[in-house]
């Protein structure tokens, strides 16, 4: 007898059965395979245009010959070399297979049914799956109106509100993506200080070697020692460019580090990605030239962009997330047909009149702002 066509979803858990999985930018190979297009620019998920560091490339081909043997579980190297870094208990850190192995250890630790995880509205999507993965109940708190300096941004006080007696974990991205938006040292540190000690405060700085111009911003690495409910995750995927390798971490207290490793799955981060974390750390020149170029092309993405009479979200990140207007499924569908990869964030991210475009080399911002204009002259861009 056939099965009925809903017998395994209704067997999974009640927090799965409800899960949108995440979109992902749409990969340079689909897009050539669907639609036949060759020579194609993406610029879909924030990824660094420049690469990898050299020196991080060669650390990890050096590692190909043992590559029959399991990584160091303990990640001993990564380690040493993060807590010198940060100058921290090598202790206090988590590796993960990227930052997003984190937010799941996080939840995986302090979350489940009859708890609530609170993030914001148009905050990073993993939130709200890595929680109701594991049953918990997600709350996005309202966040920033339009007209506010950091439109759609975070809220701190509407998620102090969200805040209830099962909270285990409240998510703040700084900065945000998809909007950009930052939060100021200050305000941050107001809010630490009015969470409960029992309630977990992911922060996650994806985006933090962008962002360290931005007015009032502070990189959050010294909360940690003060604010033992804290858990600070990075990541080598932005701009150390190696987002193939999957590698990130956590700073946390101790404590909350050892609750973390009793979920994280043994071997989470592999030879390579280690050996080239470790070398990647070692090059900052390599970071200061991504930050250098990210600084020079936004600036000159957004004098052309606003030639076009298009508006954008402020960002302290390597994107922008650009007002296209309500026919954004049409320009993002355009922009596809001519090469050119963004990303939608109606959806799931509750902002369908907008797409996220990652700055790109100079080459590539000038074919997006090529294939704008010509949406354009279509009539399909909403212009101020
Ligand atoms: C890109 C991104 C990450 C990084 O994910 P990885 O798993 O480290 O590749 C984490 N948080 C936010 C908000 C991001 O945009």
């Amino acid at each position: 007898m056939p099965l009925p066509t809903t017998f395994f979803c209704d067997l999974a858990v009640a927090g799965v059965q409800a899960l949108q999985p995440y979109q992902p930018g749409k990969p340079i190979e689909e897009l050539q395979r669907e639609y036949g297009v060759t020579d194609i620019v993406k610029l879909a998920s924030n990824e660094n245009p420049l690469g990898p560091s050299p020196k991080a490339l060669a650390a990890a081909r050096e590692t190909f010959a043992e590559l029959h043997r399991y990584p160091d579980g303990n990640g001993f190297a990564l380690r040493q070399a993060l807590a010198a870094h940060h100058d921290v208990d090598p202790l206090s850190i988590t590796l993960g297979s990227g930052s997003n192995d984190l937010l799941e250890m996080v939840a995986r630790a302090f979350l489940g049914p009859g708890r609530e995880a609170v993030f914001s509205k148009h905050a990073f999507a993993i939130y709200a799956i890595a929680s109701q993965a594991v049953g918990a109940t997600p709350v996005a708190a309202p966040a920033n109106p339009r007209e506010h300096a950091q439109p759609f941004g975070h809220d701190l006080d509407a998620m102090r509100a969200a805040i209830t007696a099962d909270t285990r974990v409240v998510f703040i991205a700084n900065p945000n993506n998809p909007t950009g938006t930052w939060l100021a040292a200050e305000e941050l540190e107001r809010f630490f200080d009015s969470v409960p000690r029992d309630v977990i405060i992911v922060l996650d700085e994806a985006y933090v070697e962008y962002a360290e111009a931005a007015p009032g911003y502070r990189e959050g690495s010294a909360w940690v020692a003060r604010y033992p409910n804290l858990v600070v995750t990075r990541t080598f995927s932005k701009a150390q460019g190696l987002a193939g390798l999957r590698v990130g971490y956590g700073l946390s207290h101790p404590q909350v580090a050892d609750l973390l490793n009793r979920v994280r799955m043994p071997f989470n981060v592999s030879i390579p990605a280690q050996a080239a974390a470790v070398a990647a750390l070692a090059d900052a020149e390599h970071v200061q030239a991504s930050v250098r170029l990210n600084r020079e092309e936004m600036q000159r993405l957004q004098a052309q962009l606003e030639g076009l009479g298009l508006r954008w979200l402020p960002s302290a990140g390597n994107f922008l997330c650009v007002e296209v207007g309500p026919r954004a499924a049409d320009v993002y569908e355009g922009l596809l047909r001519r090469g050119v990869i963004v990303r939608p964030v109606g959806g799931g991210y509750g902002l369908p009149t907008f797409l996220r475009m990652s700055i790109g080399l100079q080459r590539e911002n000038g074919r997006l702002l090529q294939a704008l204009g010509e949406l354009r002259e279509q009539g399909l861009l909403q212009v101020a």
